[in-house]
């Protein structure tokens, strides 16, 4: 959903592309490998296509989504120049018309190969395949004691025209824990992996392993292509690790409402539903009109940190679906603006904050800001728009 009358809605997010764009390049540099730029999920909440657009004014080699329809959308949204991986579908699914869209294809379970042979024969196009292998997630990705026969199949459809095998990947499991170890023991599964599929016969050009952390914590996870989502939109894998400033990410999106009602309450005031809060002395209150509906989670009830006036204050009471109750700094009035989160260096929580206060990640923060929120959009990707930290 967009908003016909966004100006009447009294909250934004603004979305700063050239934030997106340095992030982008942060990571290129930093890994030295091509970069395929994740934007499922509405580019994790900030707007698919300006992401898109943007990451590849900076330079990415290839945009990803999870969904089939994801990336049937995005093709249209991009044109027919970028290179668009997508791996998440159930049986039957239109895989004809991914191959008419010129979309690479995941291919994670058996059933999934059959059925990409068929569209291939049926649409006359020879699909790209990246052939998805479960090194330690048990979720997406053939198993290794299944691999042979998988790769057998490709090499048999290679044959035939029907397939060209492009990637072999797989996803981390615990990247974003750089001790844990779990990392080195997938790089080594992937690596028999690679074996498996070179001895079948398969000639890959692009091996993939390394999302986010991966990508920045995991040098020998990069191979060919790294496959970032979070950092590109300025958030860390991993604040408790290293936050998203001590990275050097710059945060792609800044939450901010209009203040509409104000008050003085006397102590002992009981505050929105329930009266989970009460106040202790008078205190200045005032209404922010984003709630539950637009993504901000009925968790963050008086917990979650905002900045008015150049003030830290937080939540009072409970969040409501529409709206919240926050204290407000003495002498702030109606129309002024609640910002709730943003880059760390302009003196804002940040998403890892709120992730924090709520018992979630920075990564859900950000994704659920809700369509009802109108994104406003700042910059290309092309350039810095700040001097780099
Ligand atoms: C979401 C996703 C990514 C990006 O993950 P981040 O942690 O956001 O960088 C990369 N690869 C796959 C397969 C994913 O599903």
């Amino acid at each position: 959903m967009t908003l016909e009358h966004d100006a009447a809605f009294p909250a934004v997010a603004d979305i700063d592309l050239d934030a997106i764009g340095d992030n982008l390049r942060l990571v290129r540099s930093t890994a030295q490998t091509a970069t395929l730029g994740v934007v499922k999920a509405d580019a994790y909440g900030h707007g698919r296509q300006q992401c898109a657009q943007a990451m590849m004014a900076a330079g990415a080699d290839y945009l990803g989504v999870a969904q089939l329809a994801e990336a049937l959308d995005l093709r249209q949204e991009v044109g027919p120049e970028p290179r668009i991986l997508t791996w998440l579908y159930a049986p039957g699914a239109p895989l004809g018309d991914g191959l008419r869209a010129d979309l690479e294809i995941s291919v994670g379970a058996l059933w999934a190969i059959d059925e990409l042979a068929t569209a291939a024969r049926k649409t006359g196009i020879t699909a790209k395949v990246h052939l998805k292998v479960d090194t330690g997630m048990a979720r997406g990705g053939i198993d290794l004691w299944n691999l042979a026969e998988a790769a057998g199949k490709l090499r048999a459809g290679v044959a035939e025209g029907l397939f060209d095998v492009a990637g072999l990947w797989s996803h981390l499991a615990r990247a974003d824990e750089p001790e844990c170890g779990l990392t080195e023991q997938q790089i080594d599964i992937f690596e028999e992996a690679r074996h498996i599929v070179d001895a079948a016969g398969l000639d890959i050009r692009i091996h993939h392993l390394a999302a986010s952390a991966g990508a920045l914590w995991h040098p020998k996870a990069r191979y060919d292509m790294v496959r970032p989502g979070i950092v590109l939109y300025g958030v860390s894998p991993n604040s408790g690790y290293l936050s998203a400033q001590q990275i050097g990410l710059r945060a792609a999106m800044t939450l901010s409402a209009e203040i509409i009602a104000e008050r003085t309450v006397p102590e002992g005031t009981g505050i929105s539903y329930g009266h989970t809060d009460r106040t202790d002395r008078p205190t200045h209150l005032g209404v922010v009109p984003l709630g539950y509906s637009d993504g901000i989670d009925r968790k963050a009830s008086n917990v979650a940190p905002l900045v008015i006036d150049g003030t830290r204050t937080r939540i009072r009471g409970r969040v409501c679906m529409d709206q919240f109750v926050t204290e407000l700094p003495y002498g702030t009035t109606v129309g002024e603006r609640a910002w709730l989160f943003g880059d760390a260096e302009f003196g804002l929580p940040t998403a890892d904050e709120w992730a924090d206060v709520t018992g979630t990640i920075g990564y859900e923060i950000v994704t659920r800001i809700g369509a009802r929120v109108p994104r406003r959009y700042h910059g290309t990707g092309m350039a810095s728009s700040r001097a780099p930290r």
